[in-house]
């Protein structure tokens, strides 16, 4: 591919803006080439150009030229697009398979439309055909999958569909578009090894547009950084990561958290989770500010959860009276102590989510019980608990959804003001100012709407909230998640610096590993209701123990990750909590797996560096590193 001298621009009611400009870019055979940049800068219009898919208007090619083999994609008419360009020379793979997919055709019914389309091949010779794309893609008892429906499959087994759905056009350049953003890292580590390979077995030409640095480190041969619409920086992937020479890189590069002892955050700072610092806040005149710094000094288990059961009844089936239950927490038990981050990490459906929920009874408990400060949440009545939601508060995901658009800044911070303290309007619109200033935003903000402010903004917004009644612990629910890549390190760096001085107690849910070893004193590790492993985040991350751990840890490429064999798959996917796995609910997956395993349960057990670890081949090991 070679694009030359684009210029692309959008139409809109004030006039034309320029959305993409870019002076070349040459992909050659067989490479893999990677575009990396934040939300809205021009990489998806970039893709959908290459396959003549750009909607026009409102978007214009105010000039350029894009070449596929040859042949100039600007200008061509949809009649040629659809016979030379589209699944013919390339092929896209979208984040989200499920709408690429028809969910009325079977998986094989799909695929041998294609085939028939493109290869000319019918009847058995189609069915054959659509069973060896199956296992090109590595998927397991291909001949069950071409018999399922879309959403019978795996988000992994629906990607690698979408894969064999690309492969049977027989085009030889595919541009992926994030293709694992919504996949568990496991499943992700799977399907970039498969990518890779396929790039490399078959001679195909790989396009791979990414937000995360760490998958195009993994991936790619070379890589365009953009910014705003323009190339900041080409080239070998290595040099552009370890010497970036653009500014924007390099700030994209600091962006990505480090580690608490990479950061010189010492064992003796964080010990109890009480530093010296600045104390930023000024508690003269402010109630619930004096409260907090009255809790200055006071140590302790701020949290504990006692065995800890949460089972979802679902139907069976459709209108089937049948109740089964989701077993989302199996007896999870752990401590926060005052001052300290719990990082809780684990794929999807493991729990991290329900615990938080229930541990802040949002949520009813099937068993067991939280003290928090002393007290047993699940006991008290409404009033007692009303007061108790005073300390501890969360904050969400995404600012948007959390936020509500209708009402002003003022009285989406003041609300809990309102409701939990006499403050009169005058007395909360200055408490609000004040709560504005400790995010840095600045007090004037008080009369604004939510959607006047960017992503990172609007997550400022939500924590100004979380702190209005001075909470003693906050849960932060994958706080970072939701805005871009540079605001990600702003929105970490001020959680840290509202902890120490406003002595929080914080438990972090994320999936992105490198923020819960940014923020974490200990980890709790999840697999399937249960937790694998919990304890010191340095020690952990050092010498992740437990088997799930490892390959968890071991599935995500960082910018270290210098060649996609660095990365480790691991086999299936996580399996339903409905009916999870006898004994050990990781050994379906587990390579080390022994007889014993898939019969006994394994208990959490203290070992000789402090840590719990759910796994009955750790003292039989004496307390070393697991061979996988
Ligand atoms: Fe693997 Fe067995 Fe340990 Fe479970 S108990 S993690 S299956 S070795």
């Amino acid at each position: 591919m070679h694009i030359k001298n684009l210029k692309i621009n959008f139409r809109h009611i004030g006039g034309l803006k320029n959305i993409l400009d870019i002076d070349e870019i040459k992909v050659e055979k067989g490479e893999s080439f990677g575009i990396i940049g934040e939300s809205g800068t021009g990489k998806t219009v970039l893709a959908l150009s290459i396959l003549g898919l750009l909607e026009m208007p409102p978007g214009e090619i105010e000039r350029g030229e894009i070449f596929l083999d040859g042949f100039n994609v600007v200008g061509a008419s949809s009649n040629e697009l659809r016979r030379k360009v589209r699944g013919k020379k390339a092929v896209m793979i979208f984040q989200d398979p499920m709408s690429t997919l028809n969910p009325v055709l079977t998986v094989g019914e799909q695929l041998k439309q294609v085939i028939i389309k493109n290869q000319g091949l019918r009847g058995r010779l189609a069915r054959a055909k659509a069973m060896e794309m199956l296992e090109l893609v590595r998927l397991s008892d291909p001949g069950s999958v071409l018999g399922k429906y879309p959403h019978e499959l795996s988000g992994g087994q629906r990607q690698r569909v979408i894969i064999a759905l690309a492969l049977s056009c027989g085009a030889e350049f595919i541009i992926a578009d994030e293709p694992t953003r919504n996949l568990d890292v496991t499943i992700q580590a799977g399907i970039l090894v498969l990518l890779k390979e396929l790039q490399r077995d078959l001679n195909v030409t790989l396009l791979f547009i990414a937000n995360n640095l760490g998958l195009v480190s993994a991936t790619c041969d070379r890589v365009a950084i953009f910014n705003k619409g323009r190339i900041v920086e080409q080239g070998e992937t290595s040099a552009v990561i370890s010497n970036p020479s653009s500014p924007y890189t390099r700030m994209l590069i600091e962006a990505i958290p480090r580690r608490r002892e990479e950061r010189g955050v010492s064992e003796e700072k964080t010990a109890g989770g009480k530093r010296s610092g600045e104390n930023r806040l000024d508690p003269a005149g402010d109630p619930s500010a004096q409260e907090a710094a009255a809790r200055t000094g006071t140590n302790g288990p701020v949290l504990e959860v006692k065995g800890l059961v949460k089972h979802f009844p679902v139907r069976q089936d459709l209108g089937s009276r049948k109740m089964q239950f989701v077993r989302a927490l199996d007896g999870v038990s752990l401590k926060v102590e005052s001052g300290e981050t719990l990082g809780l990490v684990g794929e999807s459906g493991c729990g991290k989510t329900t615990l938080a929920n229930t541990m802040l009874r949002l949520s009813e408990p099937t068993g067991g019980r939280v003290v928090f400060d002393g007290k047993d949440i699940f006991s008290l009545g409404r009033k007692e608990l009303r007061a108790v939601r005073r300390d501890m508060q969360i904050v969400f995901q995404d600012p948007f959804w959390s936020l509500n658009p209708r009402m002003l800044v003022k009285d989406i911070i003041g609300e809990p003001l309102e409701v939990q303290t006499g403050f009169n309007e005058l007395e909360r619109i200055k408490k609000v100012e004040k709560l504005l200033e400790m995010v840095d935003l600045p007090a004037e903000s008080v009369y604004k709407y939510v959607h006047e402010f960017s992503g990172g903004q609007r997550q400022r917004i939500a924590i100004a909230r979380a702190l209005s009644l001075m909470p003693k612990l906050i849960v932060l629910d994958e706080p970072t998640s939701a805005i871009d890549i540079v605001s990600q390190i702003q929105i970490l760096e001020l959680l840290d610096n509202l902890k120490r001085d406003l002595d929080l107690t914080y438990v972090v849910i994320s999936h992105d590993l490198s923020v819960i070893s940014y923020m974490s004193d200990k980890i709790a590790v999840m697999y399937l209701g249960k937790i694998a492993e919990y304890g010191d985040v340095r020690r952990i991350f050092r010498e992740p123990g437990h088997p799930y751990t490892q390959v968890l840890f071991a599935a995500i490429p960082d910018i270290n990750t210098k060649d996609i064999s660095e990365i480790k798959t691991v086999r299936g996917s996580v399996p339903s909590a409905i009916e999870p796995p006898a004994g050990c609910r990781f050994h379906p997956r587990c390579a080390i797996a022994v007889e014993r395993c898939s019969q006994e349960e394994p208990e959490l057990r203290e070992t000789d560096d402090g840590r719990l670890i759910a796994c009955h081949l750790w003292d039989s090991r004496g307390g070393s590193r697991l061979p996988l």
